[in-house]
């Protein structure tokens, strides 16, 4: 057999493992024909398989491409801002002023341009995207052959491209119907959070992500103050509160989830939803750290995002997996508390699965070209990761240190 392309002595997750037993399968190999993998497996298989080109892996990891659960892309011109602030201040007094100044559809096609250039630099090949303006920057990710999730958002105050609040619900509505059957880019509804949307904002807005079969994105309960101002105003946890307005469901994503008691968590696996956690952006802000432990050990769909560049300040996936396995051994104290192959887990796998891709991640082995992205990125870096013609492939250079550098 004769294939275009072959990847020796690699390690990477097992293809075959079922949900939560994913181990770290060693000296495999991956053959890539007509910029699909037409097979996984251990050295042992492909002792007949030849190939046009082949790259010698050297025991390093190779991973499917990464998907970054959640970001601003646009907020890459926002990048650097205004440091050392609580999200509300950050908010009201830097970040909201500033994008009622400068966001306009080019800006949000070329800063998503940046975006997707420095995602897909460090392995990233799926994005989910919240923002305004949103028609542009899946514009962006659809010319650079990035796969998107795209979320058009609901506020309740003027945002850039939609001046009069009344019409965010027909404005997200427009988007849906412009995005729907592409082949890279599926359209979703983000409302911004409980803070800054009225329960009848909330309550539209997941109807029509309903009624589109679009994922709904939520922040909520990012920060104590968010979760304090939701109890105080309307006698809930913010995660109790969107729950007696019928939000939560398997089609909707709640981002940051880091102020949650027991309840919370139990309303969450009960209902199906899925969380991105953000650990650098909490970090950032000092919002507080999510619950990773005992979100996963409720079995709830978690997957991991950088959010905006403005909070991170960097769209790297590889670091962010970095940071996260860090804090939460710290948080709880334990080295083990939160393993590397869960991790993975969350940036590939179960990243998918929060967002519906799970079908377009990894391999069987068994060729089915459908199930592999086939954009048109390509992008070789010999220090940071090594793109496989446009099979949904990164290998990051991880080393011993377990981190691309
Ligand atoms: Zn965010």
């Amino acid at each position: 057999m004769k294939t275009d392309f072959l990847l020796t002595d690699i390690c990477l997750p097992d293809p075959s493992g079922d949900a939560g037993d994913y181990p770290i399968k060693t000296n495999y190999c991956i053959a890539v024909q007509e910029e699909s993998i037409c097979h996984i497996g251990p050295a042992s298989e492909f002792n007949t398989i030849e190939a046009k080109n082949v790259i010698n892996g050297h025991g390093q990891l190779a991973l499917p491409g990464l998907i970054n659960g959640h970001c601003h892309a646009p907020m890459t011109l926002f990048r650097g801002l205004a440091d050392d602030l609580s999200l509300a201040d950050w908010l009201n007094e830097h970040i909201f002023p500033a994008e009622a100044k400068h966001v306009t559809p080019d800006m949000v096609y070329w800063c998503s341009k940046l975006a997707a250039a420095e995602m897909i630099l460090s392995g990233t090949t799926t994005v989910a995207d919240s923002y305004f303006h949103e028609h542009h920057a899946a514009r962006a990710f659809a010319d650079v052959g990035l796969r998107a999730v795209v979320a058009q958002g609901v506020i309740d105050f003027p945002a850039p491209g939609v001046p009069d609040p009344q019409e965010k619900i027909n404005h997200a509505a427009e988007f849906l119907s412009q995005w729907r059957d592409h082949p890279l880019v599926s359209p979703a509804v983000f409302a911004h959070s409980p803070y800054t949307c009225s329960s009848e904002t909330l309550v539209a807005a997941k109807e029509l992500a309903r009624s589109e079969n679009a994922l709904f994105f939520i922040h909520v309960a990012e920060t104590e103050q968010e979760a304090e101002m939701i109890q105080g105003r309307l006698g809930d946890s913010p995660v109790r509160h969107i729950h007696k307005l019928g939000i939560l469901d398997s089609e909707t994503v709640c981002i940051h989830a880091v102020w949650l008691d027991e309840q919370d968590l139990d309303i969450l696996a009960e209902t199906g939803v899925a969380v991105v956690v953000c650990p650098q952006s909490n970090l950032k802000l000092a919002s507080g750290t999510a619950p990773l432990q005992a979100l996963l050990a409720r079995g709830i769909r978690v997957g991991i995002g950088t959010d905006g560049a403005a909070s991170n300040n960097r769209l790297d996936l590889i670091q962010e997996m970095d940071i996260c396995a860090k804090l939460h051994k710290l948080r709880n104290l334990d080295p083990v508390a939160v393993p590397v192959d869960k991790i993975i887990n969350m940036a590939t796998r179960d990243g998918a699965s929060v967002l519906g891709l799970q079908k377009k991640n990894w391999a069987t082995g068994g060729g089915e070209k459908s199930r592999y992205y086939s954009g048109q990125s390509r992008c070789t870096s010999s220090s940071t990761c090594a793109w496989l013609g446009s099979a949904d492939l990164c290998c990051p250079r991880v080393g011993h240190s377990n981190r691309a550098d």
